[in-house]
């Protein structure tokens, strides 16, 4: 029950922040969706605007060129005239009006035949009005036109020749026709800038009359990017407002008062839609980036959760570890104690052979020298835990140290049949703690007795290599698998293997070790033997003035 209320609250938790962001990610993209739909609004009341200022300025212009047609028709205007039923250039509607037949043989007879006179102007102008209903009439008006042309505003005139050559309903002869074109090939300078604008002028014409067709009374229609307006009086008006760019963007149906419209200015309306798209881009930029930082939460907010329960798994382990090891602490010391008590009794209670006193004694002393290794062994690593680890650096004579240490540990060597190889230069004196140090050693040899095997050979080496002393400690025994060399220095790591749980150990000597020779400026390496076995070596650092003495 105790384990599963805690778990419990944690799937509660993670339920409720899961929910949270959730949540938050939803609220996310609301806003997201809101911000996207409030700038198209905003753009459409912008394009609103922009038509209605757009249909403003039609509307000034229907009103400007309209009323000007009352009172003077110029070629360049771009108005048309509804007459006979079909929209001709205003510029040359007058061309259509009807006057006495009389006036126009006048004209005729005056005209071509004779030399050109100013005063005979008024009956070329009666001759062509006059209606063309046969190509004689044709041929006269069109004469009566030639001889205005050295008269009269030529462009105009030209104009109205080209329109009864090429569009009259009637057809003059082809030998007429070309004596035409030839008088005016001669006359005209610039005749192919004013047959190209004539016949620009009738094309527009034709399109607006087809329009018309399907349209009664006034009303206003887009031809290629012009407004057309016609007005009740069949005046046509094209007019071209300054479009800024393609493809505009229709944003309202709004018929306008006063002019049926066909399709409205407001589809003319311009905002160009990269504005939008960046207004768009700006919005799901933040959007995603709303998101990912939401993301970044979850995956920090998932890191801290998983640390937070990666260590209290790690705190459990530990506290389990240290249970451990205090039972396996005592138990240690248990067996020495009494092999102490055991011997110290038997000398004091029994009567024993004089040759098994020495013996005896051997024993008492190499089990102390045992305990005392486990005791400080604890003591430091709790001193360590508590940052209350002092290293004291003397001058010492590591190679004395050394071989004191090896003849401490002779009887238990000699007890248990271990050939010990020693190359221990001699004189090898630093700044060091001689109670560390002799603890590295102890340590170090402890293990390469506990865990040898069938071949009991043990070499020690003491050196000074560049700048350094280096302590080497080669065994012949169990080995130490790659994956474990790694972790063997860490506190209460111990192999799983049988041959290393059979043997008494807590698993601190190393990482003892390893601080120890840390503080004195060195470190602890662990290597394989050849062909089995390990080597493990310890460095001290070396101090040159006391590398003379
Ligand atoms: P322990 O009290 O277990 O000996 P140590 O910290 O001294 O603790 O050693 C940690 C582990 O390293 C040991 O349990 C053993 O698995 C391995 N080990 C240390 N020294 C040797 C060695 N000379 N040969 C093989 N394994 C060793």
């Amino acid at each position: 029950m105790n384990v599963r209320l805690p778990r419990l609250l944690y799937a509660g938790l993670l339920a409720l922040v899961a929910g949270l962001f959730v949540v938050t990610f939803l609220l996310n993209r609301n806003q997201y969706e809101a911000s996207i739909s409030s700038v198209e609004s905003s753009f459409n009341a912008a394009l609103d605007q922009q038509a209605k200022i757009l249909r403003d300025e039609i509307a000034q212009q229907e009103e400007n060129w309209f009323a000007h047609h009352q009172t003077t028709t110029e070629l360049d205007a771009d108005l048309f005239i509804v007459m006979r039923n079909s929209v001709v250039p205003s510029c040359i509607a007058g061309l259509l009006a009807t006057v006495p037949a009389q006036e126009a043989d006048k004209a005729f007879k005056q005209g071509i035949a004779t030399l050109p006179n100013p005063d005979a102007l008024p009956f070329f102008e009666q001759a062509a009005k006059r209606v063309v209903e046969t190509p004689d009439d044709l041929y006269r008006k069109i004469s009566a036109y030639f001889n205005m042309l050295e008269l009269d505003n030529k462009v105009q005139t030209v104009c109205c020749i080209l329109t009864l050559l090429d569009l009259s309903n009637v057809s003059l002869p082809e030998s007429q026709t070309a004596f035409f074109n030839t008088l005016l090939e001669e006359q005209v300078p610039d005749l192919g800038i004013i047959k190209a604008r004539t016949s620009s002028l009738w094309k527009t014409a034709r399109r607006i009359d087809q329009k018309l067709k399907r349209q009664k009374g006034a009303y206003r229609a887009v031809i290629d990017g012009q407004t057309l307006s016609v007005n009740e009086n069949g005046l046509a008006l094209l007019y071209s407002p300054d479009i800024q760019a393609t493809p505009p963007i229709l944003v309202t149906n709004a018929v306008p008062e006063g002019l049926h419209e066909e399709i409205v200015p407001g589809w003319m309306a311009y905002i160009p839609g990269a504005v939008i798209a960046e207004s768009k881009q700006k919005i799901r930029k933040q959007y995603r980036t709303g998101n990912a930082i939401l993301a970044l939460m979850i995956v920090l907010g998932g890191l801290l959760g998983g640390g937070i329960a990666i260590t209290s798994k790690r705190q459990r382990e530990l506290n389990a570890m240290k249970t451990e090891f205090i039972a396996t602490v005592s138990h240690e010391l248990r067996t020495p104690l009494s092999l102490i008590r055991l011997h110290a009794e038997s000398l004091c209670h029994e009567r024993i052979p004089p040759e098994k006193i020495g013996q005896y004694h051997r024993t008492i002393l190499t089990e102390t020298e045992r305990l005392s290794g486990i005791v400080n062994n604890v003591l430091d690593f709790s001193r360590m835990e508590r940052n209350k680890l002092q290293i004291h650096l003397e001058s010492t004579d590591l190679s004395v140290l050394c071989e004191h240490i090896l003849d401490s540990f002779h009887f238990r060597l000699e007890q248990d049949g271990f050939a010990l190889e020693r190359q221990i230069a001699p004189g090898i004196v630093t700044h060091a703690d001689p109670l560390a140090f002799s603890q590295i050693v102890f340590n170090l040899l402890d293990n390469a007795i506990k865990y040898s095997d069938e071949e009991k050979r043990i070499r020690i080496e003491l050196e000074r290599s560049a700048g350094q002393i280096i302590l080497r400690i080669s065994d012949w025994g169990i080995g130490i698998p790659d994956k474990l060399k790694k972790r063997i220095f860490d506190d209460f790591v111990r192999s799983d293997d049988s041959k290393v749980t059979a043997r008494r150990g807590s698993g601190i000597g190393l990482s003892v070790a390893r601080r120890l020779a840390g503080e004195m400026g060195g470190a602890i390496e662990v290597a394989d033997n050849q062909p089995k076995g390990s080597v493990f070596t310890a460095t001290v650092k070396g101090n040159d003035e006391a590398a003379g003495g």
